[in-house]
């Protein structure tokens, strides 16, 4: 496996990007948008920088992971010489079925074709290929360099080779893979996303404010970063939609969304990305020393 495309240069993919390209792989990263691609390579190029200041990598090791990511805005062209796809475009199910619908159609027969999906069933995205067998889930941790997990979600007709391969290759990566099966959430979700919500609940309820709830969290559970703060990393508009999935499918109220969430989505409070959530980060300083508190 030499050939990686990642679709989406987002918080993931160019996360997802780096870490590949940083191990040799040669990355094709392909977003719809110009200006997504441009800010993606910005990151990778501020977090190999920040990998050289702490003795991680040299100079020349920063060069050839740039040297290895081209970028595409057409996917076709992105992914025609592909082993493996790598999708992390926007959580929306609809958005998925209709990429990995192309991407069966122009990718090689051979190619594994994963998705970083938080949520979405890898059944249902599987059933939009002619290749489910080779369908799989890879769900990478934010920030990706970092995280050592991945979670390798088993679609129901992913076969075992496929599963083994891309454990195999996560290990190449320097990460841990777990195999879990494909029911809504996975575990780190169906685990993580209900504390979230909790914590906007409270907030919600007027039980505490927000610095007060990140405080309980990190000083009183040992938690790195406050589960307020961590919403805004994640991105507020990413936790609505897998809170969504999770309701939908286990018909559970536990699952729905607090009403404060689903108003900050409304009105473009995303978190990190958009500059404001639980948090302000309108200056890109106060966002990379918000960071450095997670990353150090
Ligand atoms: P994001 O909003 O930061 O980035 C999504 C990118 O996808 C954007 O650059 C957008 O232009 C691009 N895109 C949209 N449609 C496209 C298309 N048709 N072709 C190519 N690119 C397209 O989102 P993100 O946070 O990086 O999330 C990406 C995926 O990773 C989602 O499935 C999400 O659930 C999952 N995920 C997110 C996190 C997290 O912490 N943010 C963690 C794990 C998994």
């Amino acid at each position: 496996m030499k050939n990686i495309a990642v679709i989406g240069a987002g918080t993931m993919g160019n996360g997802i990007a780096h870490t590949f390209a940083q191990s040799g792989f040669k990355v094709h990263l392909i977003d719809i948008s110009e200006d997504s691609l441009t800010k993606g390579i910005a990151t990778i190029t501020k977090n190999l920088d920040r990998l050289i200041v702490k003795e991680v990598i040299c100079e020349n090791q920063k060069l050839e992971t740039l040297q290895n990511i081209t970028t595409f805005t057409n996917l076709t062209e992105g992914v025609k010489h592909s082993d493996l796809v790598v999708e992390a475009a926007t959580e929306n199910s609809e958005l998925k079925l209709k990429i990995f619908k192309q991407l069966d159609d122009v990718c090689p027969e051979k190619t594994i074709l994963a998705t970083n999906t938080s949520s979405i069933s890898i059944t249902q995205i599987a059933a939009a290929t002619s290749r489910p067998e080779l369908v799989i889930g890879m769900h990478f941790m934010n920030p990706v360099p970092i995280m050592k997990l991945v979670e390798i979600i088993r679609g129901y007709n992913t076969s075992d080779s496929v599963t083994k391969t891309i454990m195999d290759l996560s290990k190449t990566l320097g990460k841990v893979p777990v195999e879990v099966n494909d029911y809504p959430g996975f575990v780190a979700n169906r685990i993580l996303m209900p504390m979230l919500n909790e914590a906007i609940e409270t907030l919600y309820n007027g039980v505490a404010g927000v610095s007060e709830i990140d405080t309980v969290m990190k000083l009183g559970m040992a938690h790195p970063m406050g589960p307020l703060q961590l919403a805004d990393f994640i991105g507020l508009d990413v936790c609505l939609s897998i809170l969504n999935v999770m309701y939908d499918g286990f018909k559970n109220p536990k699952y729905a969304p607090c009403p404060l969430l689903v108003n900050m989505v409304r009105a473009g409070k995303l978190g990190v990305k958009s500059g404001e959530g639980f948090y302000d980060y309108s200056s890109s300083r106060k966002a990379e020393q918000v960071a450095k508190q997670f990353l150090k």
